[in-house]
Formats: structure tokens, sequence, C-alpha cells
């Protein structure tokens, strides 16, 4: 039986142990010891990683009431080892699943349900509802949520007897023979837990918010805590005050800046639009009654060379192929034909100025990377 020195002293992070055991183990060697303080993947906590001795810590698992440590070498049995968890990913875990304790009680105690799931991602922390509620019903709760950790009130951790067990209303995922361990956030949750936790709530700094979305007929929340979430924060600080100074609106006004953007972007596309309409009429009044017609372009949205090929067909009566573009970039395409099957000279365009492109019957579009010369040549023998 291993001894569980994370359960003792939570901040623990290096110590001595005796190697009891060493085996070859799939991806490197299961190492057990008299004690430690790496703590194994469960209550939906990753495992701890860290060293034991110069030996990296890959995973660590509890297998009945041994520890297992799957180590990159194998250690001497008997031997004495150091065991050093890696602090930084310890904190960050913890921040993240005392977070989560947090957040569920608080969701739960509003929307009357349960917590149905609960991962700890690399980036992200995503927890499943079995109610359905919005991303804006949430945000009094990230507000409370972040107004508990100011308070910085202590964690408790305890296992009560069976009688006062009874008397009280905990979280609780499953139905749990024996001893039941406790951990309490005043003021937002009581929950069964094996994990380990933060002890005072302002360790954590901050929660975030993220999604909320639709997920097997409840809800799944995403979000970030601890450093995570002011990494996040100031991260997305940067991108609005990027946006702001492009868009010169203050910091908190940059929303309604860019939709007024796009609602002038919206009045110059139709205006533009106009303008074009009205210019390849007068464009295709010129070809009046010409015929076939290849019209060598500078270079046009993909549209406008349609709407250009269209126009000048209809007053020219005949086929008008349009190459908008150059040499060095290339051409986009569209040829517009009013009593023609265009679909062959597309087949024999496309081989003869290597191009790519088809369409319909009376229209066809694409691109190609031949001459003007080789362009006009193709079209002078058709
Ligand atoms: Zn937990």
């Amino acid at each position: 039986m291993t001894e569980k020195l994370y359960y003792q002293d939570a901040g623990l992070l290096t110590f001595t142990a005796r190697v009891l055991d060493c085996r070859e183990a799939p991806g490197g060697w299961a190492v057990t010891l008299s004690r430690t303080a790496f703590y194994p993947e469960g209550g939906g906590q990753p495992a701890d990683h860290g060293f034991l001795g110069k030996s990296a810590v890959l995973d660590v698992q509890e297998r009945g009431d041994v520890i297992e440590h799957l180590c990159a070498a194998p250690l001497p049995i008997g031997a004495e080892t150091t065991g050093r968890v890696d602090g930084a990913r310890r904190r960050d875990l913890v921040e993240q699943h005392s977070g989560e304790h947090i957040v569920s009680g608080l969701i739960c105690a509003a929307f009357s349900c349960s917590n149905v799931g609960f991962h700890i991602g690399k980036e992200t922390v995503t927890i499943d509802f079995d109610a359905e509620f919005s991303m804006e019903q949430l945000s009094p709760l990230e507000r409370q949520a972040n107004a508990l950790i100011r308070e910085n009130v202590p964690v408790e951790i305890f296992t009560p007897a069976p009688a006062e067990l009874e008397r009280l209303h905990y979280r609780s995922k499953k139905a749990i023979d024996g001893p039941v361990r406790l951990v309490r956030f005043p003021g937002a949750d009581l929950c069964a837990c094996c994990g380990l936790h933060v002890q005072r709530t302002g360790e954590l700094g901050l929660v975030k918010f993220l999604s909320c979305i639709r997920s097997r007929g409840g809800a799944r929340v995403e979000l970030k805590c601890g450093r995570r979430a002011v990494e996040h924060v100031l991260d997305v600080w940067e991108q609005n005050a990027a946006v702001s100074r492009l868009t010169s609106a203050k910091l908190l006004e940059t929303a309604p800046a860019v939709a007024h953007l796009q609602e002038e972007l919206r009045q110059e596309r139709e205006r533009a639009a106009q303008w074009e309409g009205a210019a390849f009429a007068a464009r295709a009044e010129r070809y009046r009654g010409a015929g076939d017609t290849l019209l060598i372009e500078p270079p046009l949205p993909p549209d406008s060379a349609r709407r250009l090929a269209t126009a000048v067909s209809q007053a020219a009566g005949g086929r008008c192929a349009v190459f908008a573009g150059g040499e060095g970039e290339g051409w986009r395409y569209a040829v517009v034909a009013p009593d023609e099957d265009l679909r062959p000279l597309a087949k024999a365009l496309n081989a003869a100025l290597s191009g790519r492109g088809g369409g319909r019957s009376d229209c066809i579009q694409g691109s190609a990377a031949a001459g003007e010369e080789e362009i006009r040549r193709f079209f002078a023998g058709r």
C-alpha cells in the first residue's frame, strides 16, 4: 500500500521514498514506492508529472491501494529515491479543478441540475450539465464565482462521520461506499471529491467562461481558471486594443464601431455595383453589333468579369471572352455566348492556355496562366 503524501500535505512537491517495485510496462517502467506526493489521475484531475531521481514521470495511476508511476527509465528496487512533482503543472491542474467545483456548485444550485461530465483539457475546461441555459444566463454566476475568489475564503476538506454525512446535502457523481471525502467552497459548493484543491479561493485569481453550447439535451460550459484565465483575458484585451486603434473607437465601443464599418462597406459595395453596371453598359455600347469579341482587362473580381462579358455579349450579339489580370499574376476569364455550347471551348481553352475552370453551356469561368499573345492567337482562329 502506497502512503499518499498528497492528502497529508497538498503543497508537498519534493519527497524521498523507497522503490518497492519496478517492471517494464507499455511506454516505460512501472514504479511503485513506499510513499508518494504524485497525485494519480482521478476525479477528473489528470496525473502529476515530474521526476523520480533522474527518470521522468510520464503518468501516475492508482491500482487498488498502490500508486503506479510510469517512468521513462528504470529505478533500482530497494533504493531510496527523491521525487520532484512538476509544481507548475500541479498548480494549473488544481486551479482548473477548484474552479470547476465553484462553477458547478453555483450552476447546479441556480438551475437545479447536475454536473454529468467534466474534462480538464490542455487549453480549456469543459463541464456538462443536464439542463439547458444560455451564456447570458451564466453571466451573473460568473461574477458571483469571481466575487467568491476575491473574498479569499478557506476551502474545507473533511471526511464526516456516517451520521453527519447523512445530514449533509452534497453533490456526488456516483454512490460511494465507506468514508466520503467532501470538499466545501463556502458559499458555492459542497461535493464529494478525491482531488486536490487550492487552500483559499483567492489562489484561483479568476475564472472566465468562454462559451455555453447545447450538448446532449443539456449544456456544455467551457471555461478557463487561474493563470489560464488571466493569460486569456490579457490576450483578448490586446486584441481589442488593436481593434480600438484600427477603428479609432474607445476600448468599450469597438463592437458598435465595427458594426458601423460593416454597414458602410455594405453601402459602398452597393454603390460600386451600380457604378460598375453603368460603366459596363456604356462599354458594351461600343461593341454593338460587333459579333464575337475578346477583351483583355486589368484585374477584376470574378463576378465583375462575368457581368462585363454578359453586357458586351448582349450588345455585340455574339460570344464575349473577358480575360482580366496580367501576364505575371495570371488571368481570370469569363466567356458568355447567347447561342453556343461553350463547354467544348472551355476544354480547348484550358488545354491551350494552362487554364482551369468550366461552367454552363452559356457561361464559362476560370483562370489561365498563358501570355496575352497566346490568348489572342487562341481566339483569332475561333
Ligand atoms: Zn472534484
